[in-house]
Order: structure tokens, then sequence, then C-alpha cells
């Protein structure tokens, strides 16, 4: 147990704090608070004190988070070639950097297989094809090999987010015994891996659990691995009223339903760690009276932050210019041509007028990461806060410089 909440909300954010930065770096802008990002870690160490715990990067793979990830001690869960170089860049060494490959393109492999033979050599390489073995085989690799399986069971807030039953993903759970056999003549196998999708509530607790209940019995089915990954997707409250996780129970429900191993349990959270440590700000262009609705145009739209328009995500949003105003339902909507592009839909905000500061909650995961230059937007500055010392202060230092509108034909000017 630890004495730091289970949860940040939107509305525990210095509003001040919030106004003066968008202030002094515009907006749209990203904040990431190092100082919640590393509770974040301690809170899962404090779960799973037995257990391997690594950070699935690829919701936040900025370096300021990457390192903070990396002092709280957890490991890197990474999904690509530029994943790993980022873990590396941070200051991970290969033993604590599992590369998942993902229908891996050539020069994916290419680039681990390298790090692997010249300065990595404890790396692990997940692979979820049997085709994948191949290509490493290929390659000369013959280091740490884990398989991921495909338990037939998904999880998740989305379909678009559950993996654990779509054949993309993974080696058929009944195929996986025969498979480990023939790699361990030519490979270190040292674990097997899943991953049933993102967004582990309550509710879906019992999906989990049967995947974790499968991977127990795959595991003393083929014997001898190092450890069993149970994957990520432990759910954060997007919502204002939904509850936090008992990230405890979550820790006692996966070491039941793994059962007797001889073996580390591992997991792989990614947004649990980062989602509510990031909030953006973006401020309102343009108030319109529509006979059904009050749109507020902000400068933050599905390039910015895309959850929304991608998977229907709610994301608290506070009014910090005027939270004194009576409410009213609005439609948030950003820059883009494009009619997806909304934040949301007939929400209750007070009253926003031209040049509003708007706060969006839980954008720590896959917020920056998302992002994208479509309908030729730059991309949004990221400032970083870190306490010095003093518990009560922090300091806040730009991360991610905005991108500037000549940065967006830089790769036609420099052929
Ligand atoms: C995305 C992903 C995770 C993390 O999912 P979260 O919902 O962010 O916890 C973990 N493992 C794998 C293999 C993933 O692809």
């Amino acid at each position: 147990m630890t004495d730091n909440p289970d949860i940040r909300r939107l509305a525990d954010w210095d509003a001040e704090r919030l106004d003066s930065l968008a202030d002094v770096h515009g907006t749209p802008l990203y904040v990431i608070d190092l100082d919640r990002v590393r509770e974040n870690c301690e809170r899962l160490k404090a779960a799973f004190p037995s257990e391997d715990v690594r950070y699935a990067v690829k919701a936040h793979t900025g370096r300021a988070v990457l390192e903070t990830v990396r002092e709280a001690g957890l490991a890197a869960e990474c999904a690509s070639a530029g994943e790993v170089m980022r873990a590396f860049d941070a200051g991970y060494e290969g033993d604590e950097v599992q590369y998942t490959a993902v229908n891996p393109p050539a020069e994916d492999l290419d680039y681990v297989v390298d790090a692997w033979r010249e300065d990595h050599p404890d790396l692990t390489v997940t692979v979820g094809a049997a085709d994948t073995v191949d290509r490493l085989r290929e390659r000369g690799f013959d280091g740490r090999l884990c398989v991921r399986v495909n338990p037939g069971v998904g999880a998740g807030h989305h379909e678009k987010v559950q993996t654990g039953a779509n054949a993309k993903f993974g080696v058929p759970y009944d195929r996986v015994p025969d498979l480990l056999e023939r790699a361990r003549d030519d490979f270190d196998v040292v674990g097997i891996h899943a991953h049933a999708g993102s967004g582990i509530s309550g509710d879906d607790l019992e999906n989990h659990r049967e995947l974790v209940r499968r991977m127990g019995e795959l595991a003393r089915q083929v014997g001898e691995l190092e450890f069993v990954d149970v994957g990520g997707g432990f759910g954060v409250p997007y919502h204002e009223d939904e509850p936090p996780l008992d990230l405890d129970a979550v820790a006692e429900a996966t070491r039941e339903a793994i059962g007797e191993i001889d073996a580390t349990l591992a997991v792989e959270p990614g947004r649990y760690v980062v989602a509510d440590a990031g909030v953006l700000l973006t401020r309102v262009n343009t108030v319109k009276e529509a006979p059904e609705t009050t749109v507020v145009g902000v400068d933050a739209g599905m390039t910015t932050l895309l959850r929304p328009a991608m998977y229907d995500s709610y994301h608290a949003l506070a009014n910090l210019s005027g939270s004194d105003r009576v409410a009213i339902p609005v439609t948030v909507t950003g820059p883009i041509c494009e009619s997806a592009d909304v934040l949301c839909e007939d929400r209750p905000l007070p009253r926003p007028e031209r040049g509003d500061l708007l706060a969006i909650g839980n954008a720590g995961a896959y917020g920056y990461e998302m992002t994208s230059t479509y309908n030729s937007r730059p991309r949004p500055a990221e400032v970083a806060l870190e306490s010095s010392g003093s518990p009560e202060s922090s300091d806040a230092r730009l991360v991610r410089r905005r991108e500037q509108r000549r940065d967006l034909t830089k790769l036609e000017d420099e052929v």
C-alpha cells in the first residue's frame, strides 16, 4: 500500500498554475506531471511487489517520461524499433527492454537484432507469429525469445482496443507448445506473453481472469520459463463519477488466476502509468449558437487528441476561465475539416467565451503520442512538471517545442 491517491481528477489540478503555463507557452499545450508518473509507478510496484512491472511505452514515449519510469524501476515494453530506440535513448539497458514485434517490418528486425548483437545482448524479443521466428533465425538472432499467445479472449473499452481474440495478435493458443518446443533448439526461450486489450475495469475483470488462467495453464504445460507476461490494459476512470480501478484487487485476481507457476508473473500497463499525469490545455477560438447546441471551437482538435474521434472516448473538460459561470450544454470542436473532429457533444460547461482556457483531463496516455499534422496543423508543445525538492511547488520545463508551420515542409525541403 502507498499513500498516494488512486486517481488524480481534472479538478485536482491547480487551475492557476495551468493558466500561467498556457500564458507562457501558448496553446494547445500538453502538460505532463512527472511526479504523478512516479506515484503511479509506485502504486503499481506496491500492488505487484514480487511480480515484474513493465511500462508499455506506446502510451507516452516522451524522453522525460521514459527517464522517470526507468528511475522508478519499471522495465520497458516496446512495440516498434522506434520505441526500442527511444528506450535506449532514455538510458534503458537491454535486460529491461522487451520488444513485442507486431507484424514487424524488416528494418525493425534489422535494428533490434543489431542492437542485440552490438550493445544489448540481454534484450528480449517477443514474437507473435512462427514466421517472425524464422525471420529472426535468418538474421542470426539466438537470444532471449518470448512468444505472444493469442489467448482467444479480449477485453477493452472499445472494440478497436481489444487484441486478445484478434487473429492479428499472437500465435494461436493450441500451436504455442509446439512452436516453443522447436524454438528451444535455437533460442533462449524465456517467456510467454498475452495482452487482452485496453481498459480492464471492475466489469471486465472476468475476461482478464480467464486470460490469466489460460496463461497459467499453458505455462504449466510447456515448463521451463523465466516469466509469464499477462499484458496491460489497466483502466483509468475517464468519467468524473467513475470509481478508480482497485489495483490491489486486480493484482490479487491476477495472482489467483495464474495458479502455481515456476516463473515470474509480469504485467505491462501503459495508460495507467501516464493517463492522469497529463492534461491538454486549449483556448476557445469561436462560440457559435446553433439551433440544437452551442458549438465551441477550440484550438485543439483530433490532430492534437485523437481518442474522442477514434474511440468515441470521453475526456473530462473544464473551463478554467469561467468556472463560476452558469453551465450550458456545448459541443466542443477542433479546427480540423472533418465532422469527427469533436472533443465532446452536448456536455454541460460553464458558458464558454472567446479566449477562455479549457483543460482536458487524462490526456497523458495516447495523447501526444497520437498527434498528427493532418490539415497541415503543427503539433503542440509539451511542458513537464517536476518537484525540485519542496513538495508544494514544482518546476516547469518545456520538453517538446511547438512544431512550427515551416517544420511542416521540412521532409520535402530536404530532398
Ligand atoms: C498497448 C499495449 C499495452 C498497454 O495497454 P494499456 O491499455 O495502455 O495498459 C500492453 N501490452 C501490449 C502488448 C500493448 O500493445
